[in-house]
């Protein structure tokens, strides 16, 4: 799987409960389909729409960029789905489209809800968006939406979840936090008092989290997990299935410019259950470090000859052993640096298989972990 540029250059960068039924959820209209237990879901994570300003982010598309996108992924087979449909796929196995799609809006941008809520309302797709509550209400001119607009769209249906409270790298607080006891207490206040204050500003559940780009680490995700979220997303790329953990759902960044046909071509990928991932996904490693392992799952249909580890957004050499086994060897790095490992494989029918998992390198572990 290509990893876009840009999100390689994030993650490197990135590391440089209420009860069930106690508040309404927003509900949006579900399409009719075929529902299916063996759905791949795929996440897809927009963030600007026509930008009220324009500068340069690879991120904002135009809407009309959104409405081929949309057109081109229903074309090819895809259903769209609602963030309730994904949170019941998960908690009590209700089926999916077997290609699902769930469209979701970073960061509560003013231009998304001027330009693409009227245009996803027309066209009747269910999408969630993901805000911080010290980005809502700095104000319109600031390109943010205020309270009365995220009301407005969880009364009509779209799901709103929290992107924590003032989307930090929520795996390195500010300088003041060096205990144990102070690190905890800020992640909190970015996890906990975010969901609470949202689900008091729209009067419905919050269960689904994003996390602020994607920097992520085991401290962090076990911290998302207490706080009582039943979904939580990443950016790490390609799909998920029933066999995924709903806490650590992957999502595609989609870029700027990105085609319709290289988006269809990215969704079609199959999640790729690797096994025996060394360092383990979400680790932190320190110390003396010079490889990353995996093992394929079984796997009959694949064609292991095709196999290709992209680290980073570069191809990696790797090497098989008798049991299977695959080694990529890595150079000690001389600073704390994020791993992105992309693997992907065809199947003897053409198929595409891909998985990614993320670890760190600590050159020391601070003291506040
Ligand atoms: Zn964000």
């Amino acid at each position: 799987m290509k990893i876009p540029s840009v999100v390689a250059a994030l993650l490197l960068t990135a590391f440089s409960a209420i009860a069930a039924g106690a508040l309404p959820t927003a509900t949006a209209p579900s399409p009719t389909f075929q529902a299916t237990p063996n759905a791949v879901l795929s996440v897809l994570c927009y963030h600007n729409v026509d930008l009220l300003k324009p500068k340069d982010t690879p991120y904002s598309v135009t809407s009309s960029l959104l409405e081929q996108h949309i057109l081109a992924l229903q074309k090819a087979g895809f259903t769209f789905v609602s963030m309730e449909q994904v949170r019941k796929f998960y908690d009590s196995g209700l089926p999916l489209p077997a290609k699902a799609v769930l469209l979701t809006f970073d960061d509560g941008r003013y231009d998304v809800y001027v330009h693409a809520y009227p245009l996803l309302r027309s066209m009747g797709v269910p999408w969630a968006m993901f805000v911080y509550p010290s980005g809502i209400n700095v104000g319109h001119d600031r390109n943010f939406m205020n309270w009365d607009d995220v009301r407005d769209l969880a009364a009509h249906g779209v799901a709103i979840g929290s992107h924590s409270w003032d989307h930090p790298y929520l795996t390195k607080p500010p300088a003041n936090v060096v205990s144990a006891a102070e690190y905890s207490a800020w992640l909190d206040k970015e996890l906990v008092s975010s969901k609470k204050t949202i689900e008091k500003e729209i009067g419905m559940q919050v269960y689904a989290f994003a996390t602020p780009f994607g920097a992520l680490d085991g401290v962090v995700q076990k911290r998302i997990v207490a706080a009582g979220y039943s979904l939580s997303f990443n950016v790490y790329g390609s799909g998920n299935d029933l066999k995924s953990d709903p806490l650590y759902l992957n999502r595609l960044i989609v870029v700027a410019k990105e085609s319709p046909e290289a988006l269809v071509k990215r969704l079609g990928e199959k999640p790729l259950h690797l096994a025996k991932q060394r360092p383990a996904p979400l680790s932190i490693v320190s110390g003396a470090f010079d490889r990353m392992e995996f093992a394929l799952p079984e796997l009959p249909e694949l064609d292991r000859s095709t196999l290709k580890v992209i680290v980073n957004g570069e191809d990696a050499p790797f090497t098989v052993d008798a049991e299977g086994g695959i080694t990529v060897k890595v150079a000690l790095p001389e600073r704390d640096k994020g791993y992105l490992v992309a693997v992907r494989a065809e199947s003897k029918t053409g198929a595409i298989y891909s998985q990614s998992w993320y670890f760190v390198f600590r050159k020391e572990i601070p003291g506040y972990i």
